[in-house]
């Protein structure tokens, strides 16, 4: 496969963010722009920015950037140059209950895709953690293990996407990106190294049983992560269109709004369950979509989008423990 690679220019890295509805951050830096782990599900093409930026990104030769989704990478060079400058000049850091102040490295491409993305998000973390930042990192890739000299350190939290432990179904899903059994091992050499750890269970393809969670869960917890988020595949829209292209036909049963809805549900309540019987629920961290609204009780959907998770950076430790105020879904 040909990847259209270069570099490109922003002027402020340093983009606040909605993700704070997902207990993530309140700002985010993505390190480069497209990226070629080309997950088939990825919601990234899909977005306004990538939308947005149609005709910038053909004038560097991508023609398609939904469908070519994988297939071309513009780093941000100057990115920890300018987001040096962004913080000294900043007077007001924006913070709320459930973003915590974080920034995350990336929402919308991976940091640790390779080593370009890499070296530029070891340069930025050391930017932050000089500015007392608190950080996440979001990532498949596995180069984050030769930074653990800067991310073991109470202000970092380090996270893998895993939504399964199956190496075969993984390459049908995400062929680009190291398979799951490699990013356990990642995360288990992680925590031998004392680094603090989280899991993202997303997204979750529809022939994931409750005990496909269960025996997931019972094997995640060996890495003690603080939070697991969830949330199952979207396979409407764009993301539909490209995992059809893929060959994925089992999310055929799932491409409208009513039949994705009500799966949703399922599998909420199956990972519900599977947490209860593995005595984790109170680190679970569900991401309901915003269009579930209709579907589920609107007192649980709100529930879930300002709900702090339930890690503990140093300023949240003694904040109020909301697990009796939990709504289940089953
Ligand atoms: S690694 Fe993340 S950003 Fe990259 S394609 Fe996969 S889901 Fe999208």
């Amino acid at each position: 496969m040909t990847i259209t690679q270069g570099s490109e220019n922003i002027a402020n890295p340093l983009q606040k963010s909605a993700l704070y509805k997902k207990g993530l951050c309140d700002y985010v830096i993505n390190v480069a722009s497209g990226c070629i782990h080309g997950c088939t599900f990825c919601y990234v093409p899909s977005t306004p920015v990538i939308r947005a930026r149609q005709p910038y990104l053909k004038d560097k030769g991508v023609n398609d950037p939904q469908m070519d989704w994988g297939k071309y990478l513009f780093i941000r060079k100057d990115l920890p140059e300018k987001l040096e400058s962004s913080l000294v000049s900043k007077r007001v850091w924006h913070e709320t209950p459930a973003g915590k102040g974080v920034v995350l490295l990336c929402s919308g491409t991976d940091p640790y895709q390779n080593k370009q993305t890499a070296d530029i998000t070891r340069m930025a973390v050391e930017t932050l953690l000089k500015h007392n930042k608190r950080v996440r990192i979001l990532t498949r890739g596995l180069l984050w293990l030769n930074d653990l000299d800067i991310l073991v350190n109470p202000n970092v939290t380090v996270g893998m996407s895993i939504p399964y432990l199956n190496d075969t179904l993984s390459r049908q899903i995400e062929p680009g990106s190291p398979p799951p059994s490699l990013r356990f091992k990642a995360l288990l050499e992680g925590r031998k190294a004392g680094c603090r750890l989280y899991v993202a269970v997303a997204p979750t393809p529809p022939q994931i049983t409750l005990e496909d969670f269960i025996f997931y869960l019972d094997k995640i917890l060996e890495i003690e992560p603080e939070v697991m988020f969830w949330e199952p595949i979207n396979a409407r829209g764009t993301n539909g269109k490209r995992m059809l292209a893929a060959g994925l036909d089992f999310i055929k049963p799932i491409m409208t709004k009513k039949t994705w809805a009500k799966h949703f549900i399922e599998q909420w309540e199956a990972f519900e369950k599977a947490a209860n019987s593995t005595g984790c629920l109170e680190r679970l961290h569900i991401w309901p979509d915003q269009e579930l609204t209709g579907f589920v009780d609107s007192k649980i959907l709100e529930y879930w989008w300002y709900k702090p998770t339930s890690e503990h950076w140093s300023d949240y430790e003694n904040q109020e423990d909301l697990t009796n105020l939990r709504p289940s879904i089953t």
